[in-house]
């Protein structure tokens, strides 16, 4: 008896159907080799009409968002006098570690703020500084807040410390640089609620003596500034009262 196979016999017509089955597959793919790079440079030909988006920087400046974050400022009251009480929690809030600041205590002859406390030194690292912003949001006076300048890379590491000076808002109209005295008749809440708006008629810059500044009269003898505070190296050279 003979054998009998597991595999059911396959007639034999159907072999060369299969064969026809794959010949159009094999057209299929050669088609394709053609029309794949024929629809790459379809691609090339759309984006050759399509706007720019290259941007001619730094030719050509781009506005950024209003709320941008961007270089720090530290701000000033109305009169002038500095927001900042150096309190430190900027620095404390900070991921990168990148702020530091030494706070020092304000006296009647030197005062940079109007509370009790002013930052002294005060510092950004922005080799360190990610502009994630919480610093700011840490800020218990808005002495802290973020600008639109974004152009501050720099080949070198101190460069890239930005100091008190630096980060320190200008002078507006009504402003008198800081030190100086408080706002007479007011007192550092009357600051925060806004009642102070400029600083007060005849309100004159204190001597900075924790910058080195030195007072007039300890001057040395024969300084031009010396002289021109007292009115004496005026009066001479025009040789008033000659
Ligand atoms: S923006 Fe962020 S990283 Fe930069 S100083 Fe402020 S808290 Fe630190
Ligand atoms: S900037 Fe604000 S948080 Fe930082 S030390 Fe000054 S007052 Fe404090």
């Amino acid at each position: 008896m003979a054998e009998q196979s597991n595999m059911p016999d396959r007639p034999s017509s159907q072999l060369p159907e299969q064969q026809q089955a794959a010949d159009p597959q094999q057209s299929n793919q050669s088609n394709q080799g053609f029309q794949n790079p024929v629809a790459g440079f379809g691609v090339t030909f759309k984006a050759m009409f399509k706007k720019r988006l290259t941007e001619q920087y730094p030719e050509q400046q781009k506005t950024t968002a209003p709320r941008f974050h961007g270089r720090h400022q530290l701000n000033r009251h109305p009169d002038g006098l500095e927001k900042c009480i150096g309190c430190e929690l900027c620095a404390w809030a900070c991921p990168a570690d990148a702020i530091y600041v030494e706070g020092a205590d304000n006296t009647e002859e030197e005062r940079y703020s109007p509370g009790e406390r002013y930052g002294r030194v005060y510092q950004i690292n922005y080799a360190r500084c990610i502009l994630c912003g919480l610093c700011i949001e840490a800020c218990p006076t808005r002495a802290l807040t973020m600008t639109n300048e974004f152009e501050l890379a720099d080949s070198s590491r101190e460069n890239l410390i930005y100091t008190k000076e630096q980060l320190l808002a200008g002078l507006e109209e009504g402003m008198v640089d800081s030190p100086h005295a408080i706002y007479p008749g007011m007192d550092e809440g009357d600051y925060y609620r806004g009642l102070v708006t400029q600083a007060a008629p005849g309100t004159e810059p204190q001597v900075a003596v924790s910058k080195g500044e030195q007072p007039a009269s300890e001057e040395p003898a024969g300084s031009a500034v010396g002289k021109a505070a007292s009115g004496e190296g005026a009066g001479a050279s025009r040789g008033v009262g000659a």
